[in-house]
């Protein structure tokens, strides 16, 4: 049975980033939920992938919703335990692994990127925050997938936590020609600016709700209405009034409604640019 939330409630919303497979581990009942968001005028987002071999599953899995698009990736934390920083991250990620493994994985992403026809690459990036494997591990990664982006003529979908002059010097440097999405932007005016110049958009997360969070709100007006995106990143990141509990791309409707306001913008023309602005990105 699918929830049901309003007719047209959803309406031109879409939501730029989240992860289904994480939600599904959460327990969170995924697929009434999408049921019910697209009955109610949802159009859709972009699935990310967690892991180098999860495209097979998550394209059977989501096959009945075309609206919501494929990226699939090494995101940094795929670089394995950390080798400078006692961390307590989730056990899939805390296997130290060679640079031999990271290619033979790297290998197995592509080949399921071409075979799955991923959308997008991502997320891709760097996380001095969790410190995963070490940099040059991380660097191995992003660089190779910001290559590949070029050769396939694909976008990429950028993670970046503590890690702003890396990830800019690298965007400015590599690309790629078709740029791609700023995910969970966090206010860093260098990628900011960076990413602005290389064709990107900016996506921002619950994040812009929080209470502490006023300057990431002033940067969110340096960004150009054409540019913006917006996302749940879920299940994490929940935007107020909901914060603390397990974020699902429902949720959404609050991030609209605090962007809405601090860009003096009506609620229904907001939803109508980013839904433009997600349709150009999308058609690129
Ligand atoms: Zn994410």
């Amino acid at each position: 049975m699918s929830r049901s939330f309003c007719p047209d409630q959803y309406r031109s919303v879409i939501d730029s980033h989240f992860h289904t497979q994480s939600m599904l581990q959460r327990g969170m009942d995924v697929f009434s939920l999408f049921d019910g968001l697209f009955a109610s005028g949802f159009c859709g987002g972009i699935d990310i992938g967690c892991v180098h071999d999860d495209l097979p599953e998550r394209s059977k899995l989501l096959e009945p919703y075309p609206h919501i698009l494929l990226a699939g990736a090494m995101g940094p934390w795929e670089a394995g335990k950390s080798e400078t920083k006692e961390t307590d991250i989730e056990a899939e990620f805390s296997k130290t692994k060679g640079m031999d493994q990271l290619e033979a994985e790297l290998g197995i992403l592509k080949k399921n990127i071409e075979t799955y026809n991923a959308r997008f690459i991502g997320e891709i990036g760097l996380d001095y925050y969790w410190e995963y494997g070490n940099h040059e591990k991380q660097k191995l990664l992003f660089e190779t997938q910001l290559h590949w982006a070029d050769e396939m003529g694909l976008c990429v979908l950028i993670h970046d936590r503590d890690a702003d002059e890396d990830i800019a010097a690298t965007i400015r440097r590599l690309g790629p020609g078709k740029g791609g999405i700023i995910h969970c932007f966090d206010g860093s005016e260098t990628v900011l600016k960076t990413a602005l110049d290389r064709g990107y958009y900016i996506s921002f997360a619950g994040n812009v709700t929080y209470k502490s969070n006023e300057r990431l709100r002033e940067m969110l007006k340096r960004v150009p209405t054409d540019r913006l995106l917006l996302e749940t990143d879920s299940p994490y990141l929940t935007p107020v009034p909901l914060r603390g509990k397990p974020n699902s791309p429902e949720k959404i409707i609050h991030t609209y409604e605090c962007v809405s306001q601090v860009l003096g913008i009506d609620l229904g023309k907001l939803k109508e640019t980013v839904l433009e602005n997600f349709n150009d990105f999308a058609s690129r």
